[in-house]
């Protein structure tokens, strides 16, 4: 009889912890999809218990300002790790023993306030594979400050970022996800997921609001996966934009475009790895720092004859050189075309991470019949 009435207790106290555990369970799955229906309605995302609120709809089209200038900051190479733990590379000596990843954050934050860009272009190795045990957060990190500061932001790959947890396909996945122009400029799709590489695409670049080109494209952006690292004949190199980008290139280019009323509007160019006639920069007056030999691919994939072939290119971006920052003309590129609707010149310039963020080199890239290369 006791032993029965034991067996019914324990039967029962079982009972109730089982119920009781449920319920525990149910309250933390309920309190998980509340704080998943809050991020999604309020656009926030949590990086480090900082809350970062996310576009709600793309900022397209990408448009001049009232006083007829259009900004782009470019960052390249920030090699983001884990934040403070991170060392920094490439600088001098005497900054070594403090100089983190916040630096970089710190420097990228002090760039936006002085310059207060339109659009903010991350040329890759935006992180740095194997300082990083979670490419997603460290991606975040590098990039954070754009979304603090709300302004539109554009990113392609270097040949580091995928050398931790997401792989070139998932990182450019991740990043449209979180970054909507990045995927929803440029309509055809499907033809961009035939090429090679992730992240290739175009942007469009409309005149100021009631302005006479307010619906139409002034320039476009394009930017372009150039790799990573590959072995050709036995030998390891740098990667290189592939015959089916080119292909894509040529397509876009021959289409022309509707929103534009000079069919084929000029571009602007940006990827990481340089392309071979970058060295050449050496022998010519080029303007900044040339510090290091240009690491290219041993592959010439004739990225600046096609360039050259479309007519329209009028300067390109690149990164991956750590310690050079020169910028110089390429035979060729953008020649045949010297007058461009609803703009009058590019001009490109530098700031040091000083107390004053001093500006450098500022130079004219494009007016009338130039065309340079930075
Ligand atoms: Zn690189």
């Amino acid at each position: 009889m006791d032993m029965a009435k034991k067996n019914e207790e324990r039967m029962s106290s079982a009972t109730a912890i089982g119920k009781w555990k449920h319920t525990v369970l149910y309250l933390t799955l309920i309190i998980s999809l509340i704080y998943s229906i809050e991020s999604l309605i309020s656009h926030k995302l949590h990086i480090n218990h900082n809350k970062i609120r996310l576009k709600r709809s793309p900022n397209l089209p990408l448009r001049f300002r009232d006083d007829g200038t259009f900004k782009i900051l470019q960052v390249a190479d920030m090699h983001y790790g884990m934040g403070s733990i991170t060392r920094c590379r490439d600088v001098l000596d005497a900054e070594f023993d403090y100089c983190s990843d916040l630096n970089t954050t710190r420097f990228l934050r002090g760039m936006i306030e002085a310059e207060r860009p339109d659009l903010i272009a991350f040329t890759g190795d935006n992180i740095f594979g194997s300082s990083t045990t979670d490419a997603a957060e460290s991606l975040l990190q590098a990039i954070g400050p754009a979304i603090e500061y709300g302004i539109p932001w554009a990113a392609i790959l270097g040949n580091h970022d995928q050398e931790s947890t997401l792989d070139r396909q998932e990182l450019m996945t991740f990043l449209s996800l979180i970054n909507p122009p990045v995927e929803d400029d440029d309509g055809d799709q499907g033809a961009l997921r035939l090429i090679d590489g992730f992240g290739n695409y175009r942007l469009r670049v409309h005149g100021a609001p009631g302005s006479v080109l307010s619906n139409s494209t002034v320039f476009y952006l394009l930017f372009l996966d150039s790799g990573d690292r590959e072995t050709v004949q036995g030998r390891r190199t740098y990667g290189w934009i592939k015959d089916s980008q080119l292909r894509w290139l040529q397509d876009t280019s021959k289409q022309g475009d509707n929103q534009s009323i000079t069919g084929n509007p000029p571009a602007l160019a940006f990827f990481h790895i340089p392309i071979p006639e970058v060295r050449d920069l050496w022998y010519t007056p080029f303007i900044g720092q040339f510090q290091e030999g240009v690491a290219c691919s041993v592959v010439q994939s004739g990225l600046l004859q096609t360039f050259v072939s479309m007519g329209n290119v009028k300067a390109a971006f690149i990164g991956h050189d750590h310690v050079n920052d020169f910028c110089g003309n390429l035979k060729g590129l953008g020649k045949g075309r010297d007058t461009w609707t609803g703009v009058e010149r590019i001009k490109t310039w530098k700031r040091l991470d000083d107390e004053d963020l001093s500006k450098i080199d500022e130079q004219v890239l494009w007016e009338a019949s130039y065309t340079f290369f930075t």
